[in-house]
């Protein structure tokens, strides 16, 4: 399901959220663009690593918070009091956003990538994997107050499972080989909100393979 925001001249969602992207799709962005996609990245992209709090050990890309990078910690020790012993860490590369927030490709309102933009922009607000009241959860979404009606719907599957596939590619593979190319600069969220920036080499040393 898709929602129509032809003619809302909305944009909201590409100034609020880091859009990450999959490397296929990233591979369309390049070449809509007509560059190389080590360019496309040099130019439009930061590393991207999302934490999420967890009870224990075990499970894919679960960390000790013992080997978080020490400006990662220190940030999150704002938010916890005690640290939780585990962080899901969740590598991808993302959009870099302007000091307005909004995303890169965003220009006058429009999308510059639009024919080869990410999955998940083209199904917002479906983005969740758990039922939630979209009205509510994005009440900024000039489309969803057209259609107030607009059913429950989690994330299409077949976004789920591509998802799904990269995390366990990274996982076996490791980030650096999914990736030609890296971006220099990175950025640290704690539950998709920014944190922090972090180095390159603070981000590879999480994972063991700077
Ligand atoms: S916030 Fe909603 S209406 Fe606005 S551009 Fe995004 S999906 Fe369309
Ligand atoms: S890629 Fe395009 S649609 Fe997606 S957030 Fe950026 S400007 Fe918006």
């Amino acid at each position: 399901m898709k929602v129509d925001c032809v003619g809302l001249a909305c944009s909201e969602c590409c100034r609020r959220y880091w859009i990450t992207v999959l490397p296929k799709e990233l591979e369309k962005q390049a070449r809509l663009l007509r560059i190389s996609e080590k360019n496309f990245i040099e130019k439009n992209c930061v590393l991207h690593l999302n934490l999420f709090p967890v009870e224990g050990p075990g499970g894919p890309l679960v960390v000790s918070s013992v080997f978080l990078p020490k400006k990662i910690a220190s940030k999150l020790k704002k938010h916890f009091e005690p640290l939780p012993s585990h962080f899901i860490v969740l590598p991808s590369i993302a959009f870099k956003r302007g000091k307005n927030g909004a995303c890169i490709f965003l220009s006058k309102n429009l999308c510059k990538i639009y024919r080869a933009r990410p999955r998940q922009c083209e199904l917002f607000p479906f983005i969740s994997i758990e039922k939630i009241d979209l009205a509510l959860e994005y009440s900024f979404c000039m489309a969803l107050k057209h259609k107030p009606k607009i059913p429950r719907v989690l994330l299409e599957k077949a976004q789920l499972l591509n998802v799904t596939k990269y995390f366990e590619a990274v996982e076996k593979n490791g980030f650096e080989n999914i990736w030609g190319f890296l971006p220099k600069k990175g950025v640290a969220c704690l539950e998709n909100n920014f944190l922090c920036a972090i180095s390159k080499k603070d981000f590879l040393e999480l994972f063991n393979i700077g």
